[in-house]
């Protein structure tokens, strides 16, 4: 009997022209996750199975973490699928587990095999009531469910299932860029674009001296943090100081942010053409502060045609921190390292921006000139993956 990962894919069975691609995807993503670990991952009809020496558990966890899995076995695999070695192996496993209900739910994939499903459950419920003083069946609310699968090969045990995280496998719906800066808004944005098969690459605008290596890193930790979900994440960081500080001296305090924000966008929206990136995504959330009035996002939208997709527009603030708390990126965006939109915030920032206003103020500053430095000498980074206790597995 050998242990291992059996997942279960369960919304890419609604995909069904692009099945094979977003298999492919899945497994090549689960192979660049789990190469650490020497895992070994192989697939058959609906079900793919990873098998690990060492660090099962670990494994686990990172299969457990992975869009575009919609639940998660520990199984045991055997040898073959006679009833002999069935009956074996589940004697086995029962004992080792504490349980005063059960019921048996078994898949036969093997359509050749000489019994149908419900005998074999009732066949192997015998087997437990004679081999588990004391167990009772109970169809409805049993403390145990004892799953077994027929296939061709083998046959398949299990007794605990584990929700994945679901969604699609990343990189199946092409790739896009995140506006991510420290707070708690965009991460969660990003694991949600993640979450529908989008890969990320993220931009980071950082304006130093007045923001600090600090609030760098704390960027390139939540990008480290996302990265967990799929692969690592490439961040472009761009250095803003020039472009802010020109719109700090030259255009009036109620636009500033505005104007920043539409110079934001522009610059965004090239590095994620120049990275054949779709889409930007960002944590803008409706109403959340002035620049995110309907107004204003439609004034700042204005600069860029890729589409802008904002996966927190309608999430309350309590909900959405709620979210960061399970991904896991909260403690991390909570730590108080200032963002460059929050130096030279102005005390009434426009609701209601003109956009008329924005072009003329804009001719002020030679934008197109700052803009064009500022990607050029932009620096690119990818967080490492955390030192792990697999170390010595390297
Ligand atoms: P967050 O929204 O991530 O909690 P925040 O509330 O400080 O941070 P907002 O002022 O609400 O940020 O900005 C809205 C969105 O604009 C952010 O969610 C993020 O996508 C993007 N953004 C803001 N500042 C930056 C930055 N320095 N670098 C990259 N993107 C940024
Ligand atoms: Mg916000």
């Amino acid at each position: 009997m050998k242990k291992l990962i059996l997942i279960k894919y369960a919304e890419l069975s609604t995909k069904k022209d692009n099945i094979g691609m977003f298999i492919k995807q899945l497994k090549r993503n689960l192979e660049e996750k789990l190469r650490k670990y020497h895992a070994v991952i192989s697939f058959d009809k609906g079900r793919m199975f990873v098998s690990v020496e060492n660090y099962f558990e670990e494994c686990f966890q990172e299969v457990l973490h992975t869009f575009g899995i919609h639940e998660v076995e520990i199984a045991y695999e055997l040898e073959n699928n006679s009833l002999d070695c069935l009956e074996n192996s589940l004697v086995s496993l029962i004992q080792k587990k504490e349980f005063h209900s059960f019921k048996i739910e078994t898949i036969r994939s093997d359509k050749s095999y000489p019994m149908k499903s419900p005998e074999i459950s009732k066949y192997f419920g015998g087997v437990v009531l004679r081999n588990k003083p004391g167990v009772q069946v109970d169809v409805h609310h049993p403390e145990v469910v004892i799953h077994i699968e027929i296939r061709r090969e083998h046959a398949y045990l299990y007794l605990d299932t584990y929700k994945g995280i679901g969604g699609y496998p990343v990189g199946t719906l092409g790739k896009g860029m995140l506006m991510l800066s420290g707070g708690i808004d965009s991460p969660v944005a990003g694991y949600l674009a993640m979450k529908r098969g989008v890969k990320l690459e993220a931009i980071y605008f950082e304006s130093p001296p007045h923001t600090s290596e600090e609030a760098k890193n704390k960027v390139l930790e939540l990008a480290r943090l996302l990265g967990k979900y799929a692969t690592p994440i490439k961040v472009h960081i761009i250095h803003f100081t020039e472009i802010q500080e020109a719109i700090y001296k030259n255009i009036p305090k109620e636009y500033m942010i505005t104007i920043m924000r539409r110079m934001m966008y522009r610059i965004a929206a090239i590095i994620a053409y120049n990275n054949r990136c779709k889409i930007l995504v960002n944590g803008e959330s409706i109403g959340q502060v002035a620049s995110q009035t309907l107004t204003s996002m439609s004034v700042i939208n204005e600069v860029v045609k890729l589409p802008v997709i904002r996966p927190v527009a309608c999430f309350d603030k309590l909900e959405i921190i709620d979210l960061a708390k399970k991904i896991g990126t909260y403690e991390t965006s909570i730590l108080p390292y200032e963002d460059c939109c929050t130096i030279f915030v102005p005390d009434h920032p426009v609701i209601n921006p003109v956009l008329e206003k924005c072009l003329e103020y804009e001719q002020i500053i030679p934008y197109q000139e700052l803009i064009h430095e500022a990607i050029k000498n932009h620096e690119v980074v990818v967080p490492k993956e955390e030192k792990n206790t697999f170390e010595d597995y390297l």
